[in-house]
């Protein structure tokens, strides 16, 4: 059984996104009930966050951006724009979610824990360099592989995102650099405009840039696929020294917003991916960020189901379905092989 920490904290609870809004603190409380009923709170160990340094943030966002996230304290809800919106309490939040992924490397790299999931709020991937987007302030994902490199010393880390959307912050933070592999799974044209497969990287970060874009209406087997055919061999020939995982959960079928068809199943089923790559690249040290995910009961469910394989593996009822040699080629075939030849170029295994 692995190791597994949580980071938890109720000051996640304090960005206060107005009563309308889908990223609500409601997500954070639906997926702590399911921990506390489920006992993964105690199974897991926590992680107490911390407020990330300015130093820290500095590494992958301007100084500008930061100030104007230190701005919104203490203000009553203000909309940075037509989709970003923060309270009092969002840049004390925005702080802590970047330090609790901090907090969270630091624990993972020193082996007191095998892989950790941080549960924070606001997600990141969406926030670029220099601004706020798409819910996103601080590139929580980003903020941490930084870390992982610049503290520890790392110099190869795999992020993979499986957010219906497509991470373009942290794309754009290290599109130009082979030190961060990027892989993501993402609903193609789609908020947020970026994640064409010729996006590959530029410079020295060519071919360190991997995006699969997809139509409306994945389902379980195409994210296998994906995750088997490119993401891990592509994965094992980067040989990555920590993993991290931009972790939405609205793929799944039950989100109002991503338009997928992916089940709890799906989310176990991508895991075990990912820490096979773990296990085989780095000694199974593994970081897991909660990004979008706006169904409470798929968030709680997915959550979940995240959790548990990544404490006791896959169970078996899904190795049976989904592992056979002679499986049926998924509904996207052709779209995913798409996506692979867009990179074949940079990867000899593919
Ligand atoms: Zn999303």
């Amino acid at each position: 059984m692995r190791r597994i920490g949580l980071v938890r904290d109720d000051r996640y609870l304090g960005h206060a996104t107005g009563l309308h809004h889908v990223e609500t603190p409601r997500r954070l409380l639906a997926i702590n009930a399911m921990l506390d009923a489920s006992g993964l709170s105690n199974s897991c160990r926590a992680v107490a966050p911390r407020s990330a340094a300015i130093d820290e943030l500095c590494r992958v966002h301007t100084e500008a951006h930061i100030e104007k996230i230190l701005d919104t304290a203490g203000e009553t809800l203000r909309y940075l724009d037509p989709d970003t919106v923060t309270g009092g309490q969002s840049c004390a939040a925005a702080f802590l979610a970047a330090g609790g992924c901090i907090a969270a490397v630091d624990e993972v790299m020193s082996g007191g824990l095998d892989a950790v999931f941080a549960l924070v709020r606001p997600p990141g991937h969406h926030a670029e360099r220099g601004r706020q987007m798409g819910f996103c302030l601080f590139n929580n994902a980003a903020v941490a592989a930084a870390h992982a490199l610049c503290a520890h010393g790392l110099k190869r880390v795999l992020i993979v995102d499986w957010d219906v959307h497509h991470p373009n912050g942290t794309q754009h933070i290290f599109e130009d650099r082979a030190d961060v592999l990027l892989f993501s799974t993402h609903r193609y044209p789609f908020f947020p405009g970026t994640g064409a497969g010729s996006e590959v990287g530029q410079g020295a970060g060519r071919g360190f840039t991997v995006n699969v874009p997809l139509p409306a209406r994945a389902t379980d087997a195409d994210y296998a696929h994906i995750f088997s055919a490119i993401l891990e061999p592509v994965a094992r020939e980067y040989r990555p020294e920590l993993v991290l995982v931009s972790a939405g959960f609205d793929a799944h079928r039950d989100d109002p917003i991503g338009g997928m068809l992916v089940s709890e199943d799906g989310f176990a089923l991508m895991t075990d991916a990912v820490m096979r790559i773990a296990d085989a690249c780095c000694g199974g040290k593994a970081l897991f960020v909660l990004e979008g995910g706006y169904d409470l009961g798929a968030l709680r469910k997915s959550v979940q189901s995240v959790l548990e394989t990544l404490q006791t593996g896959l169970p078996d009822r899904l190795n049976t379905r989904c592992r056979g040699a002679n499986a049926a080629p998924p509904p996207l075939f052709d779209q995913i092989e798409d996506a692979r030849l867009s990179v074949q170029p940079y990867w000899k295994c593919l």
